[in-house]
């Protein structure tokens, strides 16, 4: 065995938070503290986990974490018998950042001016690094679990480098001494360590214990036998025992968010299956939340033990944006994490957790429409893909939706209250899609069913195509599209009479005006939705849509634009108009200078332009001469 130390530089990653770390004035060095225990119960956890497979680790000791003051030597030890680390675990662990808040850490800084930095350490913790807050030199002596090899001795000034070297007798597990700065006295003393560690980490789930020295009160040293945490999970203690800063310290060593959570469930399931869960909900959304491989921040725990840390079986993937915990005493503690989901219990308990979290949303939506609307300005879009992922939750997900409308102006409406105000006899809800509410607002659809009258749904997200159209209808009142053509179907009886009244009195107008289009039209119709306008360009029914269009063209798809149909007004003056014309001076250019003039205003209330712009004005402009 070599005594010589191993010399190893810091990754630059690391060095970068190191050196703001120990430069920074910093506002919040107490959170070091926290940092250090919330590893030792990360290692505590692997420990327990690893002993259910391999029973040569399993021993009656009990699984504890220590904090031992020494006043004399100005250190500050944190030890635990966890899993430990392995000679090349120290070097890589230590030495670069695998951390996922550390990594926030380096992004948010990097877009802030340096002026945030004492926040965002207190914020962030920095793990592991956030020792050299309080200390100028940190020692960590480890030996991992079960192994037969000797312990090492880390070493660092948090400098440019650490150095390794392999010692004996390290009892297995870890201890991370702080020689302890100049000024940072006061983590010496017991009172204060106690405070800390019920503030920041009495939810951890091994007891914590604090060494006092020979020269501290005999009544301090009866203390030091117990537990300086309660150790009761925070997931199973009722909500009116635990004050609101324990869970949001809860739910930032669960989640590496830097804001508080925008809410909380807390929910023990009793009955054929028991479980405890904590769930929370960030207030705000990071891109990756909208990827369909995000993980979600579901720890599952079975007797203590954490089984998976993203245990994406428990949610239905669209929720994949809550964090939290679940526990269950009903689950097998040797459950493979890979065959979760074939597990019966699980299944049971996501199904209840689903039901319960959808509640959790609706009774925010009913009691604080504010707070709602800040939850679903994030994840709506989550919901959305809900929709139309989940057949079963359909009903429910849809009474969850804000919608934008032709009456809305900057304040999204419930689409549930919404409809619960439609006249008893409407069985239709016309809306309209786009890229834009603002543009969708004023958009000339709105015209044609009369807008006045009628109020119009505006949905200017990508996801809403493919929601609409998997929802198709909501309170048995069928969901169309005015950018569509219209349907027989939906038609009333007198609506239906009107039109096939206008097939037969315009009969010979209609096959003209076909003739003239030709192939610029799929179809010429008459359509009795029409109010305001003489004459509407729609799509197919099946067409896919304009925004499903862009989007596959982002991912270098082109679909080809699908051929309009041209609806027509028929109560509409133009159309007795052109009937007269047609009656009188068919063979004229009048009669066929008009139609065309009617489909180019089609194309430009469509948002399109006309084929042939020259053609046009010059149409125009003897229309106005009146040539
Ligand atoms: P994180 O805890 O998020 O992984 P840290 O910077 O806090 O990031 O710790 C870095 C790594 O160092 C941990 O992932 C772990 O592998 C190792 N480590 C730190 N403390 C301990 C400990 N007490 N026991 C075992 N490993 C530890
Ligand atoms: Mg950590």
């Amino acid at each position: 065995m070599s005594d010589r130390a191993r010399k190893l530089k810091f990754k630059t990653e690391t060095k970068k938070i190191l050196d703001i770390v120990i430069n920074s004035l910093y506002s919040h060095p107490d959170i070091f503290l926290r940092e250090l225990i919330s590893n030792s119960s990360d290692a505590l956890d692997k420990l327990r986990f690893m002993m259910l497979t391999s029973p040569e680790l399993a021993s009656d000791r009990e699984l504890r974490i220590d904090i031992i003051p020494d006043k004399d030597a100005r250190t500050l030890t944190v030890r635990d018998n966890g899993t430990g680390m392995t000679d090349d675990e120290m070097a890589t662990e230590l030495g670069t950042i695998a951390h996922s808040g550390s990594r926030g850490f380096i992004e948010a800084m990097d877009m802030s001016d340096g002026e945030k930095t004492p926040e965002l350490i207190g914020q962030f913790g920095v793990g592991f690094y956030s020792a050299f807050m309080v200390a100028d030199k940190v020692e960590v002596l480890s030996r991992k679990s079960g192994s037969d090899e000797p312990g090492q001795r880390w070493s660092s000034t948090g400098h440019d480098t650490f150095s390794i070297k392999q010692e004996d007798n390290i009892p297995e597990g870890t201890s991370i001494i702080l020689h302890l700065k100049e000024d940072m006295s006061e983590y010496l003393d017991g009172y204060r360590l106690r405070e800390l560690v019920r503030k920041y980490s009495d939810f951890i789930s091994y007891p914590v214990y604090i060494e006092t020295g020979e020269e501290e009160e005999k009544e301090e040293e009866e203390e030091s036998k117990k537990p300086v945490n309660t150790q009761k999970p925070i997931w199973t203690r009722s909500e009116e025992e635990v004050k609101d800063e324990e869970y949001n310290e809860f739910y930032s060593h669960l989640s590496f968010d830097i804001q508080k959570p925008l809410s909380r469930l807390v929910f023990h399931a009793e009955g054929t299956t028991e479980f405890y869960s904590l769930l929370f909900l960030p207030s705000t959304r990071t891109m990756e939340m909208l990827m369909p491989d995000y993980k979600t921040g579901i720890r599952l725990y079975v007797k203590k033990v954490m089984i998976k840390e993203e245990a994406d079986e428990l949610l239905p993937r669209y929720l994949r944006f809550i964090k939290g915990v679940v526990e269950s005493g009903d689950l097998p503690l040797n459950i493979s994490r890979e065959t979760l989901q074939e597990n019966r219990t699980v299944r049971i308990i996501r199904k209840a957790l689903t039901a319960k979290v959808l509640s959790w949303f609706s009774d925010m939506l009913e009691n604080d429409p504010e707070q709602y609307e800040k939850f679903f300005m994030n994840f709506g879009d989550l919901l959305k893909e809900g929709i139309y992922s989940d057949v079963q939750q359909r009903e429910k997900l849809a009474d969850l939706l804000m919608v934008w409308t032709s009456r809305s102006g900057d304040e999204r409406k419930s689409l549930r209250k919404l409809v619960e105000d439609l006249p008893e006899d409407t069985d239709r809800i016309f809306y309209i899609t786009g890229s834009d509410r603002k543009e969708l607002a004023s958009s000339p659809y709105l015209e044609s069913v009369g807008k006045a009258d009628v109020e119009v749904l505006l949905f200017d997200s990508p996801v809403d195509e493919f929601m609409l159209q998997s929802l198709g209808e909501y309170k048995g009142k069928k969901l169309i599209s005015l950018l569509k053509e219209v349907d027989i179907e939906d038609l009333t009886k007198a609506e239906k009479a009107e039109k096939k009244n206008a097939e037969e009195t315009y009969a010979g107008l209609l096959e003209y005006i076909k003739d003239q289009l030709g192939d610029r039209v799929e179809a010429v119709r008459f359509s009795p939705r029409l109010k305001d306008s003489p004459c509407i360009l729609v799509s197919d029914r099946n067409d896919p849509g304009e925004m499903f269009r862009q989007m596959m063209k982002t991912m270098n798809q082109e679909i080809p634009e699908a051929k309009k149909i041209l609806e027509l007004n028929p109560v509409h003056p133009v159309i007795s108009m052109l009937q007269e014309l047609y009656d009188k001076e068919r063979s004229g250019d009048r009669l066929k200078n008009y139609v065309n003039i009617l489909f180019d205003l089609g194309q430009i209330m469509a948002g399109g332009r006309p084929g042939d712009p020259v053609a046009f004005g010059k149409r125009i402009t003897d229309l106005l001469s009146g040539t």
